[in-house]
C-alpha cells in the first residue's frame, strides 16, 4: 500500500498499518510537522524542533520516500524525481495549502503558515520590519479572523510585544462576524482575547488585491487600501492536488472516482452538508476509518464527522474554548491546550 503525506492523516493511516502491510510511505520531507503549534513560531514560543518529529521514529516499519506525489497514471504514483511507485491501494493524505481565492498579488505579498518554512519567514518578515520602521507602531495586517488568523494575530502582538515595538494590528474578514458558526458567549471571548492585545477586527471587508505595503479592501465604505508592513493571508485553505486524483469523497472516504484510492484529512473534499472543518482531530478521526477499509474491503466502515471541541490562543495565557457546548475562556484552557498538543507530539 502507497501512503501519500506525512501529517496527521498519512502518519495515522500508516501506524494503523504497521505490522499489517506493506507500506510505502511518500514525503517531501523526513519529519513530521505538528501544524496546530506552528503559529507559535511567530513569537519564538516554539522552535522547529518543538513542532516536529522524524518521521522514521514514528513509523519505523514503512518504505520512506521524500519526495512530493504528483500525479497518478493507472496504477502508479508519479513522484517529483520521476519515480513510478506501484500501489494496488493508494492513500491521499497531503494536506491543504492557501487558498488565495484567485485575489491578484496574494501570492506574492503575503506570508501564510502551511509549514516550519513558511512560519520562519513569518518571523523573519515581522521581525525585518520592526528593525527597519522608525517613529511609528509597525502595521500589520491580518486577513482571516477566524481560528489560524486570531492564533497567528495574536502570535504577531507577543512577538513584537516582548521585543518591545508598537504595533497596530487589524485582522479584516469578508463575513459579518466572527466565528459565525460559534455562539455569541464564544465570540464575546474571543473579542475580549483580541482587546487585551489592542488588536483591532473588521468585518465585511474584502479583499480585492494586494501589493508591496498595501492591501486592498471593499467593504461598506467602498474601496479603501489598508497600509501594512506585513501582511498574514489566514483566510481559508484549500486541498493539495494530485494530477489524475479526484479529492471529492464518499462516506467510506473512497475517491468518487476510483475504489482503490482513499482521501483524507486536509487533501479531502466533502459535500459542503457534512459540515467536515479542516482540522488535526477530523483528520485523526478519519484513519482507522480508511486503515480498516483498506485492510476489510469487503466490510468497508462509513466515516461519521464528529467534532469533539474547540480551541482557540489569543496570544500567550489566554484561549477560548467550547467543550461539548461548555465555553471557558482563559488562563486554563490555554493551559490545556498546550498541555494537549505537547503531549499528542510526544505520543506520535
Ligand atoms: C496555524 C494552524 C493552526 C491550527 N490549529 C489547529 C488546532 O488547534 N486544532 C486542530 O484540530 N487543527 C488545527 N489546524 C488544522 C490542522 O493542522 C490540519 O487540519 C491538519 O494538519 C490536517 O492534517 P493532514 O494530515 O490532512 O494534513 P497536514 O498535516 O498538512 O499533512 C500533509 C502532509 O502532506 C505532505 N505533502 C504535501 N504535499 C505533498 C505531496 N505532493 N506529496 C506527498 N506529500 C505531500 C506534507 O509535507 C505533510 O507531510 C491548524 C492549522 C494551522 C495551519
Amino acid at each position: 500500500m502507497v501512503v501519500c503525506g506525512a501529517g496527521f492523516a498519512g502518519v495515522r493511516v500508516a501506524k494503523a498499518l504497521e505490522g499489517k502491510a506493506d507500506v510505502t510511505l511518500v514525503a517531501p520531507a523526513d519529519r513530521f510537522v505538528y501544524l496546530p503549534l506552528i503559529h507559535e513560531m511567530l513569537s519564538e514560543q516554539q522552535l522547529p524542533r518543538d513542532v516536529t518529529k522524524p518521521l522514521r521514529d514514528i513509523v519505523p516499519q514503512a518504505t520512506h520516500i521524500h519526495e512530493a506525489a504528483v500525479a497518478v497514471e493507472g496504477n502508479d504514483l508519479v513522484t517529483s524525481g520521476g519515480h513510478r511507485i506501484p500501489f494496488d491501494q493508494l492513500v491521499v493524505a497531503v494536506g491543504a495549502e492557501p487558498n488565495d481565492f484567485g485575489i491578484p498579488g496574494v501570492r506574492e505579498n503575503t506570508y501564510s503558515f502551511y509549514s516550519v518554512k513558511d512560519a520562519l519567514l513569518a518571523n523573519a518578515a515581522l521581525k525585518t520590519a520592526a528593525v527597519e520602521i522608525a517613529g511609528r507602531p509597525i502595521r500589520v495586517v491580518v486577513v482571516g479572523a477566524s481560528f489560524t488568523g486570531v492564533e497567528v494575530a495574536g502570535e504577531a502582538a507577543e512577538l513584537l510585544r516582548r521585543l518591545d515595538f508598537r504595533y497596530d494590528i487589524q485582522l479584516l474578514d469578508a463575513a459579518d462576524r466572527i466565528f459565525p458558526h460559534q455562539d455569541d458567549e464564544f465570540r464575546q471571548h474571543v473579542h475580549d482575547g483580541l482587546d487585551r492585545l489592542g488588536l483591532r477586527v473588521r468585518t465585511d471587508q474584502r479583499i480585492t488585491r494586494v501589493e508591496p505595503g498595501r492591501v486592498h479592501v471593499a467593504g461598506d465604505e467602498g474601496e479603501e487600501a489598508v497600509e501594512a508592513d506585513v501582511v498574514f493571508w489566514c483566510a481559508g485553505a484549500r486541498p493539495r492536488r494530485i494530477e489524475g486524483v479526484d479529492m471529492t469523497v464518499r462516506p467510506t472516504l473512497q475517491s468518487t472516482s476510483r475504489d482503490d484510492v482513499f482521501v483524507l484529512g486536509d487533501a479531502a473534499e466533502f459535500p459542503r452538508e457534512w459540515g467536515v472543518p479542516k482540522l488535526a482531530q477530523t483528520a485523526e478521526a478519519q484513519s482507522p476509518v480508511v486503515a480498516h477499509n483498506l485492510l476489510k474491503p469487503n466490510r468497508m466502515m462509513e466515516y461519521e464527522p464528529e467534532v469533539k471541541g474547540l480551541i482557540v490562543s489569543v496570544g500567550h495565557n489566554y484561549a477560548v474554548a467550547d467543550i461539548g457546548g461548555t465555553v471557558l475562556k482563559g488562563q486554563i484552557p490555554w493551559h490545556i491546550k498546550r498541555r494537549l498538543y505537547k503531549t499528542k507530539i510526544a505520543l506520535y
